[in-house]
């Protein structure tokens, strides 16, 4: 079975036609990347899917089951992590408190708080620093667990909110544009990581990316977007060539 099965998804925002009769299908474990020029509707596919909006047409599914209308904590919790095109941190928290936290609330600890006794709950907070620990030091930043994130580089940050979106343990990852506003060595240190990640934690990744190298060098599979439509799907090679997606996107 498909881990995520979007068909003939059309939105529009009132008059605007922002994503039209757009499919995709992601196997567990694949690298997926999208790609198109600015206000091709990106984004808006991964709030629908990710339930930020609810499409005004067609169907999505996680493993099987209908996800449309479900609230973006709902669809989180069933093992769909994402980060954001704009980064969205808590400015006086600290690294760890990010990730830390952001496994709590996703996995609804709450609950072990409310009905286990102290011992059981700091087995639980322990277990989950460690985890928070070990994101950390896959991003390489677990030396700056301590460190209130608005201190920290551009680059480090956005390297916390892929850590936040991993505690969960999704096993489909949806990312934004994790190198945009980076320097290109950033660049090139965030596209290691997310091999990486793909590597070591085996989970699915849909990317979107402006940067060609990036795109082209993690993704199985390219889908180009063109005013809200899907005008080509193919391996690298067959993108890089195709002609429509050379006039609307990557350019003579
Ligand atoms: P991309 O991520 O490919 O740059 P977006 O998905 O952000 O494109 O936007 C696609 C189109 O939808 C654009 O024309 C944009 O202005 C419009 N749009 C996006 N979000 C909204 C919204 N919340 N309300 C109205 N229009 C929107
Ligand atoms: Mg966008």
């Amino acid at each position: 079975m498909p881990l995520l099965e979007v068909r003939n998804m059309t939105h529009f925002f009132g008059g605007l036609r922002a994503v039209y009769n757009y499919n995709v299908t992601i196997e567990p474990g694949q690298i997926r990347g999208l790609i198109g020029p600015n206000g091709a509707g990106k984004s808006t596919v991964f709030n629908l899917i990710t339930g930020i909006y609810t499409p005004t047409e067609g169907d999505i599914l996680l493993e099987g089951q209908p996800i449309q209308g479900l609230r973006p904590d709902q669809i989180s919790s069933r093992g769909l992590g994402r980060t954001f095109q704009n980064l969205r941190l808590w400015r006086h928290m600290t690294v760890l408190e990010h990730v830390m936290l952001a496994r709590y609330s996703k996995l609804d600890y709450g609950l072990v708080g409310a009905f286990f006794g102290t011992a059981k709950r700091n087995r639980e907070e322990a277990r989950t620093r460690q985890i928070a620990m070990d994101l950390l030091k896959m991003m390489g930043i677990a030396d700056q667990a301590d460190q209130v994130v608005t201190n920290l580089p551009y680059g480090t940050q956005r390297r916390v909110e892929l850590a936040r979106a991993l505690a969960t343990a999704p096993r489909l990852l949806l990312l934004d544009e994790p190198t945009a506003g980076m320097n290109p060595g950033e660049a090139l240190q965030m596209m290691e990581i997310i091999r990486q990640v793909h590597r070591e934690l085996g989970l699915a990744i849909f990317l979107i990316e402006h940067r060609m190298k990036v795109v082209m060098d993690l993704c199985e599979i390219i889908q180009t977007l063109n005013f809200g439509e899907v005008i080509a799907e193919g391996t690298p090679e067959e993108i890089r060539n195709h002609p429509e997606v050379i006039d609307a996107y990557l350019g003579k």
